[in-house]
């Protein structure tokens, strides 16, 4: 099952609970049960499904709570603090200084993603503000050298390698000296995930580490190996200790949940998530917005960090989040850089409720209902536009006017409004906390 359905199930099964007219313990207790096989479909380990479901029925513990308590929000908090706990290994990954060295060494089994993972953090790094550079420590496979190569050529990243030598900790340790020598602040080591026997592939690993005593290793794991993510993860800890992880392919048909697993057994946090082959397709991970986005309620921090890279214009919306008011213009505004940001399917779980109406539908019927809920607003006078959609439930008429001005139906008005309601919710949510908000600003 793919990390999307997973979310949709476990969501349906919350909602249905909290839906229900008798939320009796029955019902209660089959809606864990319904989470708990949605999981362990996904591939997590079967050992923390039964925590997780132990953890929610202390938590919630149904029989001692009093009826004026919101059962519904003590059920709907209790799963998603549960769902965290998952995947948060309560450690803090590494951070790079700046104006340092900083040496981050790649493990990983072939064909993991680990060449074009490594290109992809060096740009990360680069775009932001860091010197990075690339080497390879592949002298096993012909042609690893030419991919990084490649790779790196393509997003302009300075490289080292050798065609010719047979051993991976003399090259990585000369790469790592020149570019230690020519002040670069990144140094990204990428190294060989097979052998012919897997000794070999250890002590190599072993080998190269010694001999450039990385800041930083992390290791590549594939969010399709499934069950298989506990054995492998355990195996590489013990001879590399690596202090991250970074899953790969979480956009293809991947259950994703051996690779969340992982994290549990070695309790090693997942630091960045690839989401597909291209060079920008790299996701920081962190446990919260992770989970939000899973159960389509949106990754906010996610939003935010994306539209700062990309440097659209953003000032009212940020103002306005910043004061925790959102309004039809601020959602038109969205719906818009959206439509520039890239694969919609992947934006669209960054904005809360939006994923679940675009539930099922692939880019191009996902784009043409966002065309159409621009166009809604586009036929809204700015007195709507720059309200919070009550101005509607006061005159339903005027619905009725703007579904003809567009094109469309009143569905896809209210629709339009439901939308905006769900993200001024939010906003008012964040208000308070707009500390962060208000910095994004400032750098814009
Ligand atoms: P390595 O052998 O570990 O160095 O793996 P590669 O970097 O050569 O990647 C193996 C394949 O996986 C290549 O075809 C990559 O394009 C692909 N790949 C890597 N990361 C991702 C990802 O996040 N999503 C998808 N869809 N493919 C990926």
């Amino acid at each position: 099952m793919v990390l999307q359905d997973l979310g949709r199930r476990i969501n349906a099964a919350v909602s249905d609970l909290t839906r229900s007219q008798n939320l009796d313990e029955k019902a209660f207790d089959g809606m864990i049960k319904e989470i708990c096989a949605a999981l362990l479909e996904a591939d997590v380990n079967v050992k923390l499904v039964g925590t997780l479901r132990k953890s929610i029925k202390a938590t919630v513990n149904f029989k001692d709570l009093p009826p004026a308590v919101n059962k519904k929000r003590l059920i709907q908090k209790a799963v998603f603090d549960e769902l965290v706990k998952l995947v948060d290994p309560h450690a803090e990954p590494f951070k790079p200084k700046k104006g340092k060295a900083n040496v981050i060494m790649f493990v990983g089994l072939q064909g993991s993603g680990k060449t074009t993972t490594c290109t992809k953090l060096a740009r990360h790094y680069q775009t932001r503000g860091f010197k990075s550079c690339l080497v390879c420590a592949d002298t096993f496979r012909a042609g690893a050298f030419d991919q990084l190569k490649q790779n790196a050529t393509k997003a302009k990243i300075p490289y080292f390698g050798s065609l010719t030598s047979t051993d991976p900790a003399q090259v990585a340790s000369e790469g790592v000296a020149k570019f230690k020598k020519e002040r670069f602040e990144i140094i990204i080591v990428d190294t060989s995930g097979r052998h012919r026997q897997e000794k070999d592939l250890f002590d190599e690993m072993t080998q190269i580490q010694r001999a450039i005593t990385p800041d930083q290793t992390i290791m590549v794991l594939d969010a399709t190996i499934g069950q298989q993510a506990e054995a492998q993860s355990k195996a590489f800890k013990d001879t590399a200790d690596y202090g991250a992880i970074i899953i790969t392919k979480t956009d293809g048909h991947a259950s994703g949940g051996g690779a969340i697993s992982a994290v549990a057994a070695t309790h090693t946090p997942i630091v960045f998530i690839g989401t597909g082959e291209h060079m920008l397709d790299l996701e920081r991970f962190s446990p919260q917005p992770f989970v939000s986005k899973l159960l389509g309620m949106g990754d906010m921090q996610g939003l935010v960090e994306h539209v700062q890279a990309l440097k659209l214009d953003q000032k009212d919306t940020m103002k306005h989040l910043a004061e925790g008011v959102f309004t039809i213009r601020d959602l038109r505004d969205q719906l818009q850089n959206i439509m520039k940001m890239g694969p919609l399917s992947k934006m669209a779980g960054m904005i809360p409720g939006l994923g679940q109406m675009m539930g099922g539908m692939d880019d191009e019927d996902g784009s043409m209902k966002m065309k159409r809920m621009i166009y809604v607003c586009d036929s809204m006078n700015n007195k709507e536009l720059d309200s919070d959609g009550k101005i509607f439930v006061e005159q339903p008429a005027r619905m009725t006017r703007v579904a003809r001005g567009s094109g469309t139906s009143v569905r896809e008005v209210e629709e339009l409004l439901s939308q905006q309601k769900v993200m001024a919710g939010m906003a008012k949510k964040m208000g308070g906390m707009s500390k962060n908000m208000q910095k994004a600003q400032g750098q814009m």
